[in-house]
């Protein structure tokens, strides 16, 4: 190695423009609750939960314990042919926590792997009941579902597609819900648009349901902007999936372990899909792990199609382990010890109220809330989409408030353990900062 001295070179960093970054660099040191600390010794108040995922606040005594004592008992432990207790006991309280039957759970290592093994599944359901002609993958338009193939083919970003090219042959999309004129300014589900779900019928007219082996989308598209599905959606979703014989996914990556008011969106919203992918909150984040629920005759159906045999011919290395398992329960046990997912909901009046009050705020066209997440819409500055935003994010960030943007939206999620205060310390400062943003 010559001639490099630079000591952030190295890392090629995700989802970054790197250049920028390496040439004013920020970075976070240590957190704790609400905070983090920033290199320069400044403390961030967390307005993202990380990246919508330490739920319940930042290096929780009772998880960093746990952690540490797995690493100490049992490192590493194959689950392939072999086990250990953990990820036994984590998918029974898991399963306990997911909507009536969907009690099966199947462990990964991120949101990305939950999709493509969520998808992996309903493929081999489709075929352990005989409907192999069933192969199509049905997404949305400004969906996403992480970064795998699968993923990233029934993701409807079209970044993706011009970076990577189309990706799976034969996924299909359904319209996405966002209507910045009927539903502008909407609180909690927008009015209008329940009947986009008829998008997938138009496929099934199209390519006949024969073809279509499941249809997955975010209950809340959180990534594309915080959008919120209109009012009846999800459920005319579910009916035409019923009628069809089509499996519905949920990709709850977001919008699981609380952060709507409920251990999941199916929950909280009364729809109840037939698989269920999870990461984030899982382990509050401090370990990696992803899961998927299925429901039970689906899974009884692909292990009765393979007597004796390897029924899913899937798995990673690391599915189910010790470290992220041990972190996992001590998650579930803080969230419920706590009531966080019902504190979710308790706050979420008061968390509406006060972003809307950014309503006139210098820049904002739009504004939109469910369960403690919001988005806020910013107009983008002419000819240079997202550097709006980008410029609040930094602004927010060397005042001490940490923020997500994406595009020109501002996306809130913070940890469920925040307060009123806090929380109306986060939009007096975005609204103080949006005045001074060009
Ligand atoms: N699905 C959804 C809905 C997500 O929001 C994300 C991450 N933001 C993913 C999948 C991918 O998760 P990961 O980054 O852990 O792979």
């Amino acid at each position: 190695m010559q001639g490099e001295n630079d000591p952030l070179a190295a890392f090629w960093m995700p989802f970054t423009a790197n250049r920028a970054y390496k040439a004013a660099p920020r970075q976070l040191v240590s957190a704790r609750g609400m905070y983090y600390r920033s290199a320069d010794g400044r403390e961030i108040l967390d307005a993202t939960a990380g990246l919508w995922c330490c739920n319940a606040g930042h290096c929780r005594a009772e998880i960093v314990e746990a952690i540490a004592t797995t690493a100490a008992t049992l490192d590493f432990a194959p689950t392939f042919q072999l086990g250990h207790p953990l990820p036994f006991e984590l998918a029974q309280r898991l399963a306990a926590l997911m909507p009536a039957g969907l009690d099966r759970i199947f462990f990964t290592n991120s949101g990305s792997e939950s999709v493509d093994t969520a998808l992996k599944i309903a493929l081999a359901v489709q075929r352990a009941r005989g409907e192999g002609t069933r192969t199509r993958l049905i997404g949305r338009e400004r969906g996403y579902h992480g970064v795998g193939f699968g993923g990233i083919s029934v993701g409807g970003i079209g970044n993706n597609r011009r970076a990577f090219g189309s990706g799976l042959p034969g996924a299909g999309h359904l319209r996405h819900t966002h209507d910045p004129v009927r539903n502008a300014f909407s609180r909690g589900f927008p009015a209008h648009g329940a009947e986009l779900a008829d998008d997938l019928q138009r496929l099934v007219d199209l390519h006949g349901a024969e073809t279509i082996a499941a249809v997955i989308v975010e209950p809340m598209a959180g990534s594309t902007g915080v959008l919120v599905p209109p009012a009846g959606y999800l459920g005319r979703l579910r009916e035409i999936c019923d009628r069809h014989g089509i499996l519905l996914i949920f990709d709850e990556v977001i919008t699981g372990f609380g952060r709507v008011g409920a251990a999941t969106a199916a929950e909280a919203w009364g729809v109840t899909p037939d698989i269920i992918t999870m990461a984030k909150g899982l382990t509050n984040a401090a370990v990696p792990m992803g899961a998927v629920a299925v429901r039970r005759a689906l899974h009884d159906a692909v292990i009765d199609a393979a007597p004796g045999g390897i029924e899913l011919f899937h798995g990673y290395t690391y599915s189910g382990h010790p470290l992220a398992a041990a972190a996992g329960l001590a998650a579930l046990d803080l969230y419920a010890r706590e009531g966080l997912f019902a504190r979710a909901a308790e706050l979420a009046p008061h968390w509406e109220e006060a972003v809307h009050g950014l309503k006139g705020a210098r820049h904002v066209i739009d504004i939109r809330n469910i369960g403690l997440v919001a988005g806020i819409e910013l107009e983008p500055r002419e000819g240079a989409p997202g550097a709006r935003a980008m410029e609040l994010f930094h602004a927010a960030f060397d005042a001490g408030l940490l923020i997500r943007v994406t595009g020109d939206i501002v996306a809130l999620s913070p940890p469920l353990i925040v307060e009123r205060e806090q929380i109306d310390a986060m939009v007096g400062m975005l609204g103080a900062l949006l005045d001074g943003v060009a």
